[in-house]
């Protein structure tokens, strides 16, 4: 198949149209058949449950090609189970892990034609999501809903370089105990966005949230886990039932325990303990993982001995097995690769 004309090595990250999308509707109590279409906009009601109540949840996962030309994507079947929890929370009909799966893998192949050729660093970024498309003015689920899948091809994170970013303790917090953190809703971005243009105001590229009972924890970022590592070499990440558990952050802790040899430990990470560590990363599907140089707390500033300048060698190592094993320089572990190709 021709490639569509893009510029591969130097798109953004921002939406580019392609041209088949994935639709399935729900009405009278079933998910339909579902099919791609051509059409990029959607008609609803001024009332519709996502527009009034912000009925709403998503995904985000990449489909690559192989460095011997093969297109895969990258543990889909997580990102299904993952959906499935979002939509059960905020009372969307669920939409099945395996039919999220095969929507995911039709629209990868509809689109080959933008699927970023080996070698730019660029991927095909897709886009579930699910949202009530039927009026509500009472408050209460949706009685409709739709579910679709898009895709945009996305530039190479690191265009910049890996130089390590800095990021400030938020005064905001991003979950509640028992609230929605642990799912990935669009209502944990809405109320994200006063608090990362404060940060970015501020000459800061994101934000740390604390645990808002105590607000002695690290949790996340907006929309990625830390990786912290010991002066011997441990990967620690936060363990925290408010925090979106990252497909990436999950893959990077196997990878280091079981293909690498590393001591991992998922347990709580105080604030007061930042400056134990040598290296600290944020990880998710975008970035795979980025370096954090330092972290500043209301003025009082934490450096990390790696990061400013570039990538700690712990993370390095892990960015680099990840990435070989999506892009196919590495054997994968079993179940991790989905052929579309
Ligand atoms: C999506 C997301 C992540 C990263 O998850 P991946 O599955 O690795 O892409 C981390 N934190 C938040 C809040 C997210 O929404």
């Amino acid at each position: 198949m021709d490639k569509a004309k893009i510029d591969w090595a130097n798109i953004g990250f921002g939406y580019i149209k392609t041209d088949k999308r994935y639709v399935s509707d729900y009405k009278n109590g079933v998910w339909d058949e579902g099919r791609l279409i051509d059409d990029d906009q959607i008609i609803m009601s001024e009332c519709a449950g996502v527009l009034q109540y912000a009925q709403t949840c998503f995904e985000g996962l990449k489909a690559y090609t192989t460095e011997d030309g093969r297109i895969v994507t990258f543990r889909p079947d997580l990102n299904g189970e993952r959906f499935e929890e979002s939509c059960r929370r905020l009372e969307i009909p669920v939409f099945s892990k395996d039919r999220f799966v095969d929507a995911v893998l039709k629209v990868v192949k509809a689109n080959e034609a933008y699927v970023p050729p080996f070698g730019y660093g660029a991927t095909l970024y897709l886009r579930p999501y699910a949202f009530g498309i039927s009026p509500v003015i009472g408050v209460k689920p949706a009685d409709e809903y739709q579910f679709r899948v898009f895709a945009t091809p996305v530039g190479h994170y690191f265009k910049g370089g890996t130089k390590g970013i800095s990021i400030k303790v938020s005064d905001f917090d991003r979950a509640a105990p028992r609230g929605t953190g642990d799912i990935k809703a669009g209502l944990n971005y809405a109320m994200s966005l006063h608090p990362i243009v404060v940060a970015h105001n501020e000459g800061y590229a994101e934000n740390m949230y604390l645990d808002a009972a105590t607000r002695t924890k690290v949790e996340e970022t907006g929309g990625a886990n830390f990786l912290f590592i010991t002066k011997d070499g441990t990967v620690v990440t936060p363990k925290s039932d408010t925090i979106l558990p990252s497909i990436t952050r999950r893959s990077l802790l196997y990878v280091a325990e079981q293909i690498l040899g590393m001591k991992v430990e998922e347990r709580e990470v105080y604030l007061s303990e930042l400056g134990d560590f040598v290296e600290c990363g944020l990880c998710g599907t975008a970035a795979v993982i980025s370096p954090v140089a330092r972290v500043v707390d209301h003025g009082k500033e934490i450096a990390f001995r790696y990061g400013a300048e570039e990538m700690g060698p712990v993370t390095k190592k892990l960015y680099d097995t990840l990435t070989g094993i999506q892009m196919g320089r590495l054997p994968a572990p079993e179940g991790w690769i989905y052929e579309v190709k």
